[in-house]
């Protein structure tokens, strides 16, 4: 057998302070794990540019939070530190990017229930080359188009069992979203709820940006910059990087806001973005066939964001 990408396992083992490197071309896992049976477990993935892993104790705090959604207790996180950095070492040793801009390795952090029966989770970090087309659509920009979650905005705090808020294992709905996404020509969606709002994209969260030109009472006019995303509590994943941009964002002088969001609000934006810690900000074109905005002061806004980006750890 043999792997279809070049793929680095490492495993999180008590006997080995640094993780178990495992080979990824031979079967590493039991039939009987309940992440393989169930989808049951949570997940973070999360970039490393350049050997250095972006935003690692914000994607441990999200795992964390998601493992106590799922009653799932977790190894400390020293211990995924060390693994993570192993993963990292070990794939770019195997497989060096021919250029520094290359130098892309996506993270995976994983954990499932484990074997049924045994009492501990099973647990590993998986390294892997970063996608050319995630990379793509930062440049290019995306079409999206607007698909209904079949939840209202309070679902989540009603009915916790359905973890909206936790990045579980359980993709195969965001999958498939993706895929009706694509059969209508699309490149991703934006799920809104049955109450009319905003949510978030499959794997990504939702940025609007709206320009507001004020006069300033003394003869000259300012443009004041504001950056909006849904509202947490909406039954909706809290994105490691848009609490990362909109920290630095804030640094530089923007306005910050957090919905309710209606479609019309994505419609009437200047710019739309969704956003994730792979492909990170992907600017979008049309939403449903609609423009968005306008092609300039898209790439205007979208260099400015790229750049607080790329200042962020
Ligand atoms: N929302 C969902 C449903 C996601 O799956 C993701 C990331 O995969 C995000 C939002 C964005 O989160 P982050 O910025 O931490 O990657």
């Amino acid at each position: 057998m043999t792997s279809p990408a070049p793929t680095v396992l490492v495993f999180l083992d008590p006997a080995f302070e640094n993780g178990r490197i495992a080979d990824s071309s031979q079967p590493q896992l039991m039939a009987t794990d309940l992440g393989a049976t169930r989808g049951d477990g949570v997940f973070e993935s999360l970039l490393a540019v350049q050997g250095r892993p972006r935003k690692v104790q914000a994607h441990l705090n999200r795992l964390s939070s998601s493992a106590a959604a799922l009653d799932l207790v977790l190894p400390e996180q020293d211990a995924w530190r060390k693994a993570i950095d192993t993963a990292i070492n070990e794939f770019r040793d195997v497989h060096p990017a021919p250029t520094p801009e290359e130098d892309e390795v996506v993270v995976k952090l994983i954990v499932t229930r484990g074997v049924e029966g045994a009492a501990s989770p099973t647990c590993w970090v998986q390294a892997s080359p970063s996608p050319a087309g995630s990379r793509r659509q930062r440049e290019t920009g995306i079409d999206v188009v607007l698909l209904d979650r079949g939840f209202d905005t309070e679902a989540g705090e009603r009915a916790p069992w359905l973890l909206l808020g936790a990045k579980t294992l359980s993709y195969a709905v965001n999958m498939a979203a993706l895929r009706f996404a694509h059969k209508q020509g699309a490149d991703d969606a934006i799920f809104t709820s049955t109450d009319g709002r905003v949510l978030e994209g499959p794997t990504s969260t939702v940025l609007l940006a709206h320009l507001e030109t004020v006069d300033d009472g003394e003869g000259s006019v300012k443009t004041i910059r504001r950056l909006i995303t849904p509202q947490h509590d909406s039954g909706i994943l809290p994105g490691t990087s848009q609490g990362a941009l909109f920290a630095a964002a804030k640094a530089a002088g923007w306005e910050l806001g957090y919905g309710p969001l209606v479609p019309q609000d994505l419609f009437d934006a200047d710019a739309v973005w969704l956003i994730s810690s792979i492909r990170l900000i992907a600017p979008v074109n049309h939403i449903n066939g609609k423009e968005i905005g306008t092609p300039s002061v898209r790439k205007q806004l979208t260099a400015e964001l790229n750049e607080l980006f790329a200042g962020i750890e």
